[in-house]
């Protein structure tokens, strides 16, 4: 897979036709970079957003950071995402085990529990217009094999000491009741949140904007090269090339995610783009006023084949992330052509047919064999997911590349891990240890890790 920096005929997702008054959208779009600055932070997600509000928040000066965003902000994965705040409360032990220990895999699980709570308390004490809804999500065996699966995967994680007194577990007809679901074998039901994530990063980019911080929108960075040559006011060691200039930074940081490697060549095959389909329904009666979903909820069938449910309590919309597998007469190799790729301009009809199956067989009023005009499909999107070869994200200084850090490769599921890796990465910048992090070791950047995973791979022994 070659490397790309974003496409510039992004599709809107449903979190940006909601935003488009955010009045820093486009900032700056027309003007040349600034010349120098301290630090610039690559990217406009969450990532690079709350990094630059956790540098603030250790005393760096709001005007030495520069942000510069390829698109408009807030248009990456972080704009296109589900919704859910939903940790992993036990299901990926054992692939995380399988690959990083188990000891590692018990951390990963852990932090996502408390990266929970850290948003919850960000939002509340900052006041977060974001659509914070504090809840509980489920999930919903719908085949005997996931249900094997899950009840293995908690014995699991139970057996290395793991905390479970938080999820409730419902089998048969009681899941059945629970989940409003006549298909659920059985259900964990834990803690979880949702939000609206491109109102949650354009507060963090309001503030930081307010703070002095300087926004380039649609000023995708090309290349970095060695600076040669004195700062004045700051120590210049990088040239971040752009199609507005160039400007020499003593600091980069990189929280592009997906598209990491189009910098960073070292990482070429190591992050990879997973294209991912969400889709708006505006629901019927039956999931209406006071039949509203109050939990967020997983549909699976099994590890790859699941639709995410998020309905939003604002104004009833219902968030369906779509499985795109297994699907009758699909093979492994079309699929793959559909998804693994960086364009996030189009969807997949097949997938929002899926998607629109799915919500009829949920929630279709008993009797009636169609939807009223207006309800039912209202938006389809993608986005791009940076995964990695071992599953879990890269956050630290890149080695060989000095004053260069990286916080990126969330596989999926960054709303449930940003909260403490970015802040992670800020405690590195300014000279605190790994241990004060609260990370789990096995996300720290290593060329050893990249390059041990990618010869492996190429030895096909992975
Ligand atoms: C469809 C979908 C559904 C998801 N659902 C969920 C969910 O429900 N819960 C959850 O926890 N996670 C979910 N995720 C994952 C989550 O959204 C991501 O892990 C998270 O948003 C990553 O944030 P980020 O800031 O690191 O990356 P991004 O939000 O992708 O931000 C990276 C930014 O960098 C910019 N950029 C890249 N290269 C350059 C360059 N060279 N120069 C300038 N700018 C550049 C991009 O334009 C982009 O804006 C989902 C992701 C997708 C795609």
């Amino acid at each position: 897979m070659s490397t790309s920096l974003p496409v510039s005929d992004s599709s809107l997702s449903f979190w940006h036709q909601t935003t488009r008054s955010f009045p820093h959208l486009n900032k700056n779009r027309d003007v040349s970079v600034p010349p120098t600055s301290q630090y610039a932070v690559i990217g406009s997600g969450i990532s690079g957003a709350l990094t630059a509000w956790e540098l603030i928040k250790r005393g760096v000066k709001g005007e030495d950071i520069l942000i510069l965003e390829a698109r408009e902000a807030v248009s990456g994965a972080t704009g296109r995402n589900a919704g859910h705040v939903r940790p992993d409360a036990f299901r990926g032990f054992p692939s995380f085990a399988a690959r990083h220990g188990p000891a590692q895999a018990k951390k990963i699980i852990e932090s996502e529990r408390v990266v929970l709570q850290k948003v919850k308390d960000f939002v509340e004490s900052n006041g977060v217009d974001c659509d914070f809804y504090h809840t509980t999500t489920i999930d919903v065996c719908l085949s005997i094999e996931f249900a094997n699966h899950q009840s293995r995967s908690l014995a699991a994680f139970e057996a290395v000491g793991g905390d479970t007194s938080h999820i409730r577990i419902y089998q048969g007809e009681d899941a059945k009741a629970r989940t409003r679901n006549p298909a659920a074998i059985c259900a964990y039901e834990w803690p979880a949140a949702s939000n609206h994530p491109a109102k949650l990063t354009h507060w963090i980019l309001n503030d930081v904007i307010h703070k002095g911080a300087k926004l380039w929108t649609h000023c995708p960075v090309s290349n970095i090269i060695k600076h040669h040559g004195e700062g004045k006011a700051y120590n210049l060691r990088w040239d971040l090339h752009t199609p507005r200039g160039v400007a020499s930074v003593d600091t980069v940081i990189h929280c592009t995610n997906a598209y990491a490697a189009a910098l960073l060549p070292e990482l070429s095959g190591f992050i990879t783009p997973l294209r991912s389909q969400v889709h708006a329904f505006v629901p019927t009666a039956a999931a209406s006023a006071e039949n509203r979903f109050k939990q967020t909820m997983s549909l699976r069938y099994s590890l790859g084949h699941y639709f995410s449910i998020n309905q939003l309590p604002r104004d009833g919309t219902i968030i369906i992330g779509g499985s795109g597998t297994r699907d009758d007469g699909d093979t492994d190799d079309r699929i793959k052509e559909e998804m693994v790729t960086f364009d996030d301009s189009q969807y997949s009809q097949r997938i929002a047919n899926n998607s629109t199956r799915e919500f009829q067989n949920l929630l279709l009023e008993p009797c009636s064999e169609s939807l009223r005009a207006g309800e039912g499909l209202r938006n389809a999107w993608t986005g791009i997911l940076g995964m990695t070869s071992d599953n879990v994200p890269l956050i630290g200084p890149i080695e060989g590349l000095e004053g260069q850090w990286i916080c990126a490769g969330f596989n999926g599921h960054g709303m449930a891990r940003i909260f403490l890796c970015a802040p992670g990465l800020v405690k590195l910048i300014s000279g605190k240890p790994w241990s004060e992090t609260g990370l789990p070791e096995c996300f720290q950047y290593s060329t050893k890790r990249v390059d041990g995973e990618r010869n492996a791979q190429l030895k096909g022994k992975l």
